[in-house]
């Protein structure tokens, strides 16, 4: 027995976690003593985008609260069946923007690469989860790079997918490693909403990967409520930071979980106090199932002058939403 070759062929521990994510709206119903009445409408639900969620995340929800802010952004609702004029399937126009199997460009200078097709979490207000992954190449990304080499336009790469931090360290070092051989390619973003909800994902081999990277990283991570934010996703974060990399967050603004000045300003605090900068606050994308996570633009604008008299300006995320077919995210204040 070699000891060392043993070690580099086990599972990393952030693996396991993730294959062990509960899938079952049974079982997320009985770990958080909640009314088995659920269990239809949930299995309903998941008919049309399966449950998924970490079981560390569930541990940072409240047992016995069906309103848990983190609880409902994974419990599959009765109101996802129910369609809703003006919600589609495709409500950011990703089919229109596809410039290569894998890759989307709408904004000049960036161009976003699927770069896996898995999440850790499955968020029910996702726009993708009516995206047809079938259609996103698995692991081959030749296409997309030869559109990145021929396009010397574009400066930045934005890792995204599903979760680009779904994949191995292998995967990433080899995707980084053909990215890092095209010229004009300087920044490298990477949305993921894996640090916070699968915070053993931030592991050394990652962070050599960011260390050592030729280029400015940027990760934007996703965290909607500062209940998210525990001890262990604290660490991971701090972790992140001494990278180098600059730490963004992006939030969805969602009915009944972070929709009060108040939530949203304790958000923005605590990220700030781990070295993460509030970057946009996304109203929601209407995707099919989704429309009672809805704010409508008036009150989400409210909300914003109001938390503007909260918190210093670097604080105050921008209020965005995505319009098809526009040069970037409309502004909203
Ligand atoms: C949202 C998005 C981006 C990123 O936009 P920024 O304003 O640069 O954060 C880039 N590409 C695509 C296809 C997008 O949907
Ligand atoms: S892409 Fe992001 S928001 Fe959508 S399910 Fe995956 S982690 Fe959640």
């Amino acid at each position: 027995m070699i000891p060392g070759t043993i070690h580099c062929r086990q599972t990393p521990a952030w693996q396991a976690e993730q294959a062990a994510a509960i899938r079952d709206p049974a079982e997320l119903l009985q770990v958080l003593a909640l009314d088995p009445a659920l269990l239809p409408a949930a299995q309903a639900a998941t008919a049309r985008w399966p449950l998924r969620v970490p079981r560390g995340f569930v541990a940072r929800m409240r047992r016995g609260d069906v309103n848990d802010p983190l609880l409902r952004q994974v419990l599959p609702l009765v109101e996802e069946t129910v369609d809703t004029p003006g919600f589609v399937a495709d409500p950011v126009g990703d089919r229109a923007a596809r410039r290569a199997p894998g890759l989307l460009q709408k904004y000049q200078g960036r161009a976003l690469l699927l770069a896996s097709r898995a999440c850790g979490i499955h968020c029910r207000y996702c726009f993708r989860r009516e995206f047809p992954h079938t259609e996103t190449p698995s692991g081959e990304w030749q296409a997309a790079l030869d559109y990145l080499a021929a396009n010397p336009d574009i400066h930045e790469v934005i890792l995204s997918g599903g979760d680009p931090l779904t994949l191995s360290n292998r995967r990433l070092v080899t995707l980084v490693g053909a990215l890092a051989a095209i010229p004009h390619l300087r920044r490298l973003r990477i949305h993921t909403r894996q640090p916070t909800v699968l915070p053993a994902r931030v592991d050394e081999g990652l962070l050599e990967l960011l260390t050592h990277a030729r280029f400015q990283a940027v990760v934007v991570l996703h965290v909607n409520h500062p209940q998210e934010l525990d001890a262990t996703t604290v660490a991971a974060l701090h972790r992140l930071r001494r990278t180098g990399a600059t730490l963004l967050n992006q939030a969805v603004l969602l009915a009944g979980v972070n929709d009060t000045v108040s939530i949203l300003a304790a958000l923005s605090e605590k990220l700030f106090s781990v070295g993460v900068i509030p970057y946009y606050l996304h109203l929601l994308d209407p995707v099919c199932g989704s429309a009672h996570f809805r704010v409508e633009t008036a009150p989400a604008q409210a909300l914003m002058h109001a938390l503007r008299d909260h918190l210093p300006g670097y604080l105050v995320p921008r209020l965005v939403r995505e319009d098809v077919g526009q040069p970037a995210k409309t502004l909203l204040l």
